[in-house]
């Protein structure tokens, strides 16, 4: 298999099609190989009024926004952008995120945090050699602030690409030299204040590294390795999700950015270098259906009100927040909306949550005992219920037209309720 994205080659700039082009071939035949210096190369805008010139030459020019509020000494960072083997998922979550928002964090206009300045692959307004050129710039120490990188999708390894190369991302402007997104991450990663890993690709290989795996797909982290620290003294720091919480992403890198500013202590991540407290809690102790669970009362199919777990929800087991936080600004998110949890930001995901939409096999033990002692609280709880719904003098019928069947505990019930009133008020009377 062969995942290829292509850019626009210096040739093409020139004004040639593909079908007037022939491949220079090299020893191994490969076609990205070669420099090819007989091919007219064109050379990146400079003129930092011009807003396809590159970033890194436009924002030293820029002038910072009125609703800037300086509190720290950076007053920007650049934010570099790369992708692996992705969907694009990630960057479409991050541009629904509401706390912060992404346009605020661009505006520079939350105080505390320096202004970003975003060189991403798909929301860059520069593209072509412009946009690659921001990356000769900051591997060059050219840019006038630091730099984070933010990896989104698997990490493919291209030794054995073979002849050809799984991801390219922009071409050498001197020789025409393809440059695969691999080596950049490997240029850019150590001149970084940090490096995020964003969405469970790029954290731990997700759907790329799954069974069969051809490319070798793999994490960030796995690549870098476990040794990596970054120029601002940061291991990479994990985000994952498939795809991710937007306001999970930009509230790690603005928690990132106040310690790059001095403002903050480095954030708590666990020992995969995951946001602490985004991260510390399984999605079912937060989830609105737990207290079905807690009860012994299961969905029997999708739509039904009840837990899940029979259905396949892997929440019992999962980290992640997505029950509390929603999808996006509060909203959705998986059983928020009657879906399972499939245990999209675990490092074993997905194959060691397959098959998905199957009960998981340890499910079993625990919502059968959940059915025996949950079924027998629910039931003590029903009879305080019917009492509660009582008012004192309410007590042998209720004068509602809604229901004429409302009326007060009678047989057991009563007993129960009879002998639970005296203990209610035993501490008072002392009896
Ligand atoms: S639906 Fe899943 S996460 Fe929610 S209570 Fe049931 S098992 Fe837990
Ligand atoms: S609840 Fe499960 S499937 Fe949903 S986002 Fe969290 S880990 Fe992924």
């Amino acid at each position: 298999m062969s995942i290829r994205v292509r850019t626009q080659t210096p040739r093409e700039i020139a004004g040639e099609t593909s079908a007037t082009i022939t491949e220079p071939e090299t020893e191994t035949g490969s076609p990205i190989a070669p420099d090819r210096e007989d091919i007219p190369t064109k050379t990146p805008l400079r003129d930092p009024s011009d807003p396809l010139a590159p970033i890194g030459i436009r924002s030293p020019e820029a002038e910072a926004s009125p609703d800037t509020l300086d509190l720290a000494p950076l007053d920007k960072v650049y934010l570099i952008w790369m992708v692996g083997a992705s969907c694009d998922g990630c960057t479409v979550a991050v541009t629904g995120a509401t706390h912060p928002r992404l346009e605020h964090l661009l505006q520079g206009i939350i105080p505390g945090l320096p202004r970003i300045e975003l060189i991403h692959t798909v929301v860059s307004v520069e593209s072509g050699p412009e946009w690659v050129h921001n990356l000769f710039m900051a591997e060059a120490g050219e840019l006038d602030a630091p730099y984070i990188v933010c990896w989104e999708g698997s990490v493919m390894d291209e030794s054995i690409s073979g002849d050809g190369y799984w991801m390219g991302l922009g071409e050498d402007p001197e020789t025409g030299r393809q440059i695969t997104s691999l080596e950049w991450l490997d240029r850019l990663a150590p001149g970084a204040a940090a490096v995020v890993a964003v969405g469970t690709c790029a954290t731990w290989g997700g759907i790329p590294a799954a069974k069969g795996n051809p490319t070798n797909a793999m994490g960030v982290m796995d690549h870098l390795g476990k040794d990596f620290i970054s120029a601002f003294g940061v291991p990479v720091v994990n985000v994952p999700g498939c795809s991710p919480i937007g306001d999970n992403v930009l509230e790690t890198a603005a928690a990132v950015l106040l310690f790059l500013e001095g403002l903050a202590p480095l954030p708590e991540f666990d020992e995969l270098g995951r946001p602490a407290w985004l991260f510390g809690e399984t999605v079912h102790r937060h989830c609105p259906r737990a207290g079905y669970y807690e009860e012994g009362v299961f969905a029997e199919e999708y739509g039904d009100k009840e837990c899940l777990v029979e259905l396949g929800c892997w929440g019992p087991v999962v980290q992640c927040n997505i029950a509390e936080r929603g999808i996006v600004d509060g909203e959705g998110g998986c059983m928020n909306i009657g879906g399972i949890c499939i245990g999209c930001t675990m490092p074993g995901f997905p194959d060691k949550f397959s098959p998905i939409y199957e009960t998981p096999p340890g499910s079993l033990l625990s919502s059968t005992t959940s059915r025996a002692v949950g079924g027998f609280i629910r039931r003590m709880r029903r009879v305080s219920m019917h009492d509660k719904n009582m008012s004192p003098r309410w007590d042998d019928d209720a004068p509602s037209g809604f229901s004429r069947n409302r009326r007060g505990p009678r047989g057991a019930e009563k007993i129960v309720h009879k002998f639970y009133e005296k203990y209610q008020h035993s501490k008072e009377t002392g009896n």
